[in-house]
């Protein structure tokens, strides 16, 4: 039988750290990773045969569960015709309908294949639009691994602590302006200073790469007015909230339309995926209608396009408040198991994602995050594992619930968190 262990050491002579994204190695909670053979609604299992609740869901793409029929019935059929034909096909204009239709800020789209791409291409096209050179990005929010977003950035860079990123010449960073999450005073003294030359101000609505963060009482809308008043484009990176959070995205949620949205994870339903889109007038730049070039061999994968269209549909009729309730009752529910075997917990929540912090404090941005127990939350992932539970192996990232876990799998959970020891 080969199992986890075996093919980690062989996968480390063959891929540097042996994976193809750093967080997956597992090295801030100490353990090797699990190589997995095969999911199925909300389990994963591993390489052993050993099944376990899955709460990392490919990091967010995954809100209907692993195979799920209609998303593997719409693959199928799509397969049969062709994998790709680098030409227009009927199945992008469907999607981007979908998305056109759901997501407030968005009147029209472009397909790309990853959240980084999408990041990218949006502050090339606002730098563009704009004309002007600098953008604004908040400590601890994750947009991809393009250059000139490796600037204090969270998730597996904050992980493994790498001062940004060796392989980025300053001069590329130079025109990143760094702000606290949740601190608008940053943000307007920048513009005081800058305010002429920044094309952009781009912020997860709900931070997920540092943990989940809430935008406070104010803050986007504050972002809102700042860039108005300034010329400037607001740009959410809606990668994980987008229709996760809610339909029509954290900016419906919220009630706050953006300039430009960049998407991926969910609309693409578990395939590679990402997407742009925003106010016509500026997504007209855009080659070929306009002068900011952005292109891709495999853009508008007609696989990737009709798993995202087969996942949409679904979500169309699914009830986000109940999941929402039920993300919450868990949530809580662990903190209080937890909180009673004498463990500072905080929790933070909205709609299907949750993170526990360990610490006795609220967290609201990313020195607060930084702060938490960092052992504890290792020693918390590892025993969880070891008793069936699946989470992100690293501090700073979301936990997800789907439409497909029942109460069944949340009750297991808690049992799984009662027999922690610490
Ligand atoms: C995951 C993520 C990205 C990057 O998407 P990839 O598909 O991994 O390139 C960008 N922004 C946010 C907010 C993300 O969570």
């Amino acid at each position: 039988m080969t199992d986890s262990k075996q093919l980690f050491a062989k996968a480390k002579e063959l891929i540097p750290g042996g994976v193809n994204s750093p967080v997956r190695a597992c090295l801030s909670v100490q353990t090797d990773p699990l190589f997995i053979a095969r999911g199925e609604g909300p389990f994963i299992y591993s390489e052993e045969g050993r099944r376990y609740i899955d709460y990392v869901l490919s990091w967010g793409p995954l809100i209907l569960g692993h195979l799920h029929p209609e998303v593997k019935k719409a693959l199928l059929e799509t397969l049969e015709k062709g994998t790709s034909f680098g030409a227009p096909c009927a199945l992008e204009i469907e999607l981007a309908e979908l998305i056109v239709d759901a997501i407030p800020g968005i009147e029209m789209v472009r397909m790309v294949n990853s959240g980084t791409e999408a990041t990218m291409s949006a502050v090339r096209l606002a730098r563009g639009y704009t004309k002007r050179k600098k953008i604004v990005k908040f400590i601890g929010c994750y947009h991809g691994h393009a250059d000139s977003f490796l600037a204090s950035a969270g998730s597996g860079v904050a992980t493994l602590s790498i001062p940004g990123t060796p392989g980025i010449p300053e001069e590329t960073v130079a025109h990143t302006l760094l702000a606290e999450y949740n601190d608008l005073d940053q943000v307007e003294d920048l513009f005081k200073r800058y305010g002429d030359d920044i094309a952009a101000v781009i912020v997860e609505p709900v931070a997920g790469n540092m943990g989940v963060i809430l935008p406070e009482e104010g803050f986007l809308q504050g972002l809102r007015e700042l860039t108005f008043r300034y010329g400037s484009l607001l740009i959410f990176d809606e990668v994980i909230t987008g229709f996760r959070v809610d339909y029509r995205g954290a900016q419906g949620y919220f009630g706050i339309e953006p300039d430009l949205t960049c998407l991926g994870k969910i609309i693409g339903g578990g395939l590679p995926v990402g997407a742009y889109g925003g106010k016509k007038q500026i997504m007209e730049h855009i080659a070929p209608c306009g002068p900011v070039y952005q292109a891709g061999t495999l853009s508008g994968n007609p696989l990737a396009m009709s798993a995202g269209i087969a996942t949409l549909k679904v979500l169309q009729t699914s009830d986000y408040k109940l999941l929402a309730e039920q993300t919450k009752k868990l949530a809580l529910s662990l903190k209080e198991i937890l909180e009673k075997k004498g463990l500072d917990v905080q929790v933070n929540t909205i709609s299907s994602m949750f993170t526990l912090f360990f610490t006795d404090k609220p967290v609201k941005n990313f020195s607060q995050a930084k702060a938490c127990e960092q052992e504890i939350f290792a020693s918390f992932y590892r025993q969880m594992r070891k008793q069936g539970v699946y989470l992100a192996p690293s501090a700073f990232e979301t936990s997800f619930n789907s439409f497909v876990h029942t109460e069944q799998e949340w009750q297991e959970t808690l049992r799984a968190a009662e027999a922690l020891e610490f």
